[in-house]
């Protein structure tokens, strides 16, 4: 399956796609992830996205394109991929269009999980992240075992430098400017499939199976 998963930033995406990645076996493929992978390696890429990331800005459309693109190149995407964060503006979904195209691939749908503006503060800024096998947690409602150390490897967790409330705010004018006109492309192309975000993870997910249910023999 070739999908795309959005969402405003805290509204789970993120955990959602790590389920999808499992139970399709499709690669996770996370602009965010990309960039931030590059920034610690000290790339050219990381160099030219840290500026826009540390406001809370987005990344300029070419160099995106450009990284996603390249990224779909690879073999382990025949069998379909999850594109999460991409694309975020009209000109990255034009963009992916003529992507697919080239490859002669297209989507078979656009899962957009949405929440309710209020709760989205406290979700990302109690958000922690394990920076070495990407487990995600919450401080209130998603508590490690043991406080600040990954359950799953032992890692000390980080706060993300763009998970502060002030650059929340900022993330969040962004999507409701340039990636929500988004849901509107993809609706009149009958790809949107809306998903309640809020409630228990596990409960969210089999929402996700159950739409895509139809679309997927092996589902
Ligand atoms: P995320 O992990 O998806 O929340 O992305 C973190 C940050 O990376 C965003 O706030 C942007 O600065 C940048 N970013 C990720 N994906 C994109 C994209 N498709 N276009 C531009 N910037 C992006």
């Amino acid at each position: 399956m070739r999908l795309l998963i959005m969402g405003p930033p805290g509204a789970g995406k993120g955990t959602q796609a790590v389920l999808i990645k499992e139970e399709y076996q499709i690669p996770h493929i996370s602009t965010g992830e990309m960039f931030r992978e590059a920034i610690g390696n000290n790339t050219c890429l990381g160099i030219k996205a840290k500026d826009y990331i540390d406001k809370g800005e987005l990344v300029p459309d070419d160099v995106t394109n450009e990284l996603v693109k390249e990224r779909l190149k690879h073999e382990d995407t025949k069998g379909g991929f999850l594109l999460d964060g991409y694309p975020r503006t009209l000109n990255q979904a034009f963009a992916l269009d003529i992507i697919l195209s080239e490859f002669g691939i297209f989507l078979d749908a656009v899962i957009n999980v949405y929440v309710p503006s209020s709760i989205i503060i406290d979700r990302i800024v109690g958000r922690r992240v394990c920076p070495s096998c990407g487990a995600g947690y919450h401080i209130k409602t998603l508590k490690p075992k043991v406080s600040g150390i990954c359950d799953a490897c032992g890692h000390k967790l980080i706060q993300r430098e763009d998970d502060t409330e002030e650059i929340v705010v900022n993330r969040l004018r962004v999507y409701e400017e340039r990636t929500k006109p988004l849901l509107e492309f993809y609706n009149q192309k009958g790809l949107l499939i809306n998903i309640d975000g809020n409630g228990d993870i596990i409960d969210i997910f089999k929402r996700i199976k159950h739409t895509l249910g139809g679309m997927n023999d092996n589902v």
